[in-house]
């Protein structure tokens, strides 16, 4: 079975290397042609945890994974096709842009010499397969091809356990054929049970946004609940374990924290409310978390700025966590960053450590400054604002900080620290929702 993946980013390369460890040939096939030379010398466009040892297993040692730029010589031979290109946000309209995705759809058709399954990985409204199969269909046989959709549910930081282990697999598929291969490559899972649930495509289109949504939801939810809590004198951490607690709820996603941010969850509750919209179909929850979630920041800011009087100008912040969560460099649309670019727009200097995602906001973010440890960054701070749950970040030694920094004030967005600790320590300590 040939598999051909378009597009080698997250979810390309890791559902890649994930079908080659089920033991697939794959080939992965990107317009840019810099990120295919780096991954052919090893060097990983992105930090995911294991990717470059799993990489180099496939792509050195068992020769699965193939990197090319050729679509004609691999799409040829393809037995089944990915989609797996971005879908980002559009900035007029918040739709999703689609333009990469019809892109390779008009290489597909133009490509594919005989049968094969054509499979939209990539988050798409829905409507989008139909749409694809209809672009497809008007340039090659209909009996050439059929198209499926099987959206993906990794999580950045923890991507290939994911992809390996993961709670289900959704299928949409229309024809037999198609959903027999679909089976058979998701095989390597029967062994642990994975449910694979088969729906019609518009369906899985549908569960893909239904479920980051959902989660977002959650977030927000709590978020909004934190809010309340500050005002009353109530702790939003034991709201949240009390209620996790009861199964219908569950604890994950039910952190107070920064608002929700990354490469997915912003851009697909747009989208989802966006097309809603089309249907006539007001998601006005949706809607709402989208809202709520944007003021976050600004929110977050004020708390600091409110801090020191309004008057931030010349104050020194060191911000700790750049990334959007923890264990991955992906800073898209990370709320640490929007808060850090606030306070440097009222005149704040910023010292940034991350453990691993300063060097992409150095290539967009210049007027941050970068330190090579948590205690340099905050060397003569006047505040220490903690963003991202990075593990480093979760046992700072506070003592030895507080000889570092020139106030003893932590905002600690992400709750890492006991309060009443850190006030016996000297500290103050501004957190969420306590
Ligand atoms: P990405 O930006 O990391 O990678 C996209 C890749 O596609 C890039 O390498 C780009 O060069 C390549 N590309 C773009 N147009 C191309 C073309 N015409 N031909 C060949 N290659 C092309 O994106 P991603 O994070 O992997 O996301 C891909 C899709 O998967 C999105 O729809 C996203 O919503 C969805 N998704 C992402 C995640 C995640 O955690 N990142 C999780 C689940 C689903």
């Amino acid at each position: 079975m040939n598999i051909v993946m378009v597009g080698t980013g997250y979810v390309g390369l890791i559902s890649g290397l994930g079908f080659a460890e089920f033991g697939f040939n794959v080939t992965c096939i990107d317009k840019d042609q810099d990120r295919l030379r780096r991954l052919s010398e090893n060097i990983m466009p992105i930090y995911e945890p294991g990717l470059k040892e799993l990489f180099k297993k496939h792509y050195v040692d068992t020769k699965r994974i193939k990197l090319t730029g050729d679509y004609s010589s691999s799409l040829s031979k393809a037995d089944v096709v990915f989609i797996t290109v971005g879908t980002p946000s559009r900035r007029i309209d918040d739709e999703a842009d689609l333009t990469d995705v019809y892109s390779v759809a008009d290489e597909i058709a133009s490509n594919i010499k005989k049968y094969c399954l054509i499979v939209i990985k990539s988050t798409v409204p829905v409507g989008t397969s139909r749409k694809i199969k209809e672009i497809i269909g008007k340039k090659i046989d209909k009996n050439l091809f059929d198209v499926a959709s099987n959206p993906e549910f990794l999580r950045e930081g923890s991507a290939i356990d994911d992809f390996l282990r993961p709670d289900r697999v959704v299928i949409g598929v229309e024809t037999k054929r198609g959903e027999k291969i679909l089976k058979l490559l998701y095989r390597p899972l029967y062994i642990s049970e994975t449910p694979i649930v088969s729906t019609n495509i518009e369906t899985a289109e549908i569960i893909k946004y239904s479920s980051n949504s959902f989660l977002a939801t959650k977030i927000t939810f709590i978020n909004e609940v934190s809010n309340l809590c500050e005002k009353v004198g109530a702790n939003v951490q034991d709201v949240s374990r009390a209620m996790g607690l009861d199964r219908r709820i569950g604890s994950k996603f039910l952190h107070a924290g920064p608002g929700f941010g990354g490469s997915c969850f912003p851009k697909d509750v747009k989208a989802f409310s966006k097309t809603a919209k089309k249907y006539d179909v007001a998601l006005t929850l949706v809607e709402a978390v989208n809202l709520s979630n944007r003021e976050r920041p600004s929110l977050l800011a004020k708390k600091i700025i409110s801090y020191y009087s309004n008057n931030i100008k010349g104050l020194n912040f060191s911000l700790l966590g750049l990334s959007f969560k923890p264990n991955t460099d992906d800073i898209r649309d990370s709320i640490s960053i929007m808060i850090g670019n606030i306070l440097i727009e009222l005149g704040a200097n910023i010292v940034a450590y991350d453990p691993k995602a300063m060097a992409n906001t150095q290539k967009l973010y210049p007027a941050y400054n970068f330190a090579e440890d948590p205690y340099s960054a905050c060397k003569n701070a006047d505040g220490v604002i903690i963003c991202t749950e990075w593990n480093e970040f979760r046992a700072l030694n506070i003592v030895k900080l507080k000889n570092i920094v020139k106030r003893t004030i932590m905002f600690d967005f992400r709750n890492l620290y006991n309060q009443t600790e850190l006030e016996n320590s000297g500290w103050e300590h501004v957190s969420v929702g306590r």
